[in-house]
């Protein structure tokens, strides 16, 4: 009943030139795919090109980042009105901007607000640290995450929001988690939360996203338990014939 996803972060990476030659690339590969949807989540600078191209594609559309603001005085910020010009998701919460851009819940939180407000899907990321791991505190970090950032969300279908288990440690690093251990994390600790916040049906509805190190050889493994539902991939997604690969893995 839930539909798989793989979703692409680009990060910090191609110019807009680079973006369309990547985005010709993925279009060519992506006609024989069915029972999967795709999402791109290139920066801001490309999204009004890549909206052009993607007209009539299957392939979606997502920012990384919004403002928590809706307009006004915020400089170098882009709000969530904005980003919906051309994009349906919004990536939020990724490890990387709570590292490094100090964002925490009550931030977050603000910003998924704002996306569904703007009506994007908000792609909310949450995951331990390797001492939080080591520690025996990642159940307890995962549900602060997932309940500090949707405090008062509401939902009317399990659709307007997605949830990407990304623990920290691996992220970037070659290192996945075990895939068995993912699906049973989503189980006892994401769903439960979600249950609790928006009833058993909706949680069963929503889509729950691994990430870190995914890879066309991991891939597979990851979507063969029926409680991962499909991917959010980064540096794997910035190479066309990965990206295809790993979305072949979900056929
Ligand atoms: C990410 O940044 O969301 C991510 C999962 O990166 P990578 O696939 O490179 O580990």
């Amino acid at each position: 009943m839930r539909v798989p996803l793989i979703a692409g972060n680009w990060k910090m990476n191609k110019t807009e030139g680079e973006a369309i030659s990547l985005v010709r690339s993925l279009m060519q590969g992506m006609r024989s795919f069915s029972g999967v949807e795709v999402l791109i989540c290139p920066p801001f600078t490309a999204l009004s090109q890549l909206h052009k191209l993607l007209v009539s594609s299957p392939i979606m559309l997502g920012a990384q980042n919004i403002s928590d603001q809706e307009s006004g005085a915020y400089t170098g910020e882009v709000s969530g009105r904005m980003a919906a010009d051309f994009c349906s998701h919004v990536i939020l919460g990724h490890s990387e901007r709570r590292a490094y851009y100090s964002e925490g819940e009550a931030l977050i939180n603000r910003k998924i607000k704002a996306a569904r407000r703007s009506g994007l899907v908000p792609v909310l990321c949450v995951g331990e640290s390797l001492p939080e791991r080591d520690s025996g505190r990642a159940a307890a970090v995962i549900s602060g995450q997932l309940l500090g950032a949707l405090e008062n969300v509401l939902l009317t279908d399990p659709g307007e929001i997605i949830i990407a288990y990304e623990p920290v440690w691996a992220i970037g690093t070659g290192r996945s988690a075990d895939p068995q251990e993912i699906s049973d994390l989503i189980s006892t600790v994401i769903r439960p939360v979600l249950s609790g916040l928006w009833g058993e049906e909706s949680s069963q509805g929503i889509r729950v996203l691994y990430g870190g190190s995914v890879n066309p050889i991991n891939a597979r493994g990851f979507f063969s338990q029926p409680e991962i539902d499909g991917a959010l991939v980064g540096g794997a997604s910035l190479d066309a014939g990965k990206f295809l690969s790993i979305i072949e893995k979900t056929q």
